[in-house]
Parts: C-alpha cells; structure tokens; sequence
C-alpha cells in the first residue's frame, strides 16, 4: 500500500510540473523548445553550432585550400583526406578533400589547424543516412582548382 509521503510526494511533483507547464503558457516567450520538422526552413542556430565541417567557396567555385593536409593530420581519427593532383603548371593542388561524416566526432581540430581558413564548422543538422557510403562526403566542388 501507498504510504501517505509517497502520497504526497507524487502529489507535489505533479503541481510542480503543472506549474512550470502554466509559466509558460502565460510567458511564452520564455519557450526556448523549437518545433521540427516544421519549421526547417525558418530554423536558425548561433555562431558557435556545430554541424559539419564545410569548405566555403566563392562565385567562381574556388576555395582557400591549398592541399597542405594539416587538417588531416590534425583530425584524430582519420574523418579527413587530403587527395592531391596536379595542375596545368604541375602544381601541386587540391584534388578530392574527402570528409567522412560517419566517423567525425564535430571537435572542431581540423577547422583550428588550417591556416588559410579554407574550412568550417556549418550550420547542417539533417545528417542521417541508410549506409556509411552516403556520410562520405566531397567538400571541393571541383577537382584541381
Ligand atoms: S571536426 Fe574533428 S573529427 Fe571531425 S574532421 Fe575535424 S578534426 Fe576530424
Ligand atoms: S583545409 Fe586548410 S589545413 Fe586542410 S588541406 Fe586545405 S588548407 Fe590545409
């Protein structure tokens, strides 16, 4: 049989949870939970969100990366690679950044380690995929540039 504590106990977290319920249908400003899906596309995240890493490229679909792979060797478990080729002036280039999303653990090291700030933490959040293949990722647009 319940005891009478018990009792009153259950009692007063009930009216506790009410009572944060009712604080904040009078203040709904205070509501910091957002609703998804719905509004994906009017989601927004502050600076500092971490989502994947992404490599910024300008209107002529060129980058800052010059294939120095710091960023490979400072990702502690090999979520990056550094592809190189060379280009008309056999210059050693950027050929296929490769981003394993799978594996990335979101630390940031990578973004630290580059020195032309090539790349950076994006804002994605929708990251799921049915196998691992899908999660590896290309983050130049083009090959050689
Ligand atoms: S964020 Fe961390 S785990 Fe992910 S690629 Fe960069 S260094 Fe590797
Ligand atoms: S992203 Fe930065 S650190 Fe990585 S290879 Fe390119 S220039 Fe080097």
């Amino acid at each position: 049989m319940i005891s009478l504590n018990r009792f009153a106990g259950s009692v007063s977290a009930l009216l506790k949870g009410l009572g944060v319920t009712l604080n904040y249908i009078v203040h709904p400003k205070r509501v910091v939970t957002r609703e998804y899906p719905e509004n994906r596309e009017t989601l927004t995240f502050p600076e500092r969100f971490r989502g994947q890493v992404v490599m910024p490229h300008d209107e002529n679909n060129d980058h800052n990366c010059t294939a120095c792979t710091l960023c490979e060797k400072a990702c502690p478990n090999g979520s990056i690679s550094i592809l190189t080729t060379k280009n008309i002036a056999s210059k050693r280039v950027l050929g296929q950044f490769v981003y394993r999303l799978s594996s990335c653990t979101l630390c940031n090291l990578c973004i630290e380690a580059c020195p032309f700030d090539a790349i950076r933490m994006g804002h994605g959040f929708e990251m799921a995929g049915y196998t691992r293949e899908e999660l590896d990722l290309i983050l130049n647009k083009k090959e050689g540039r």
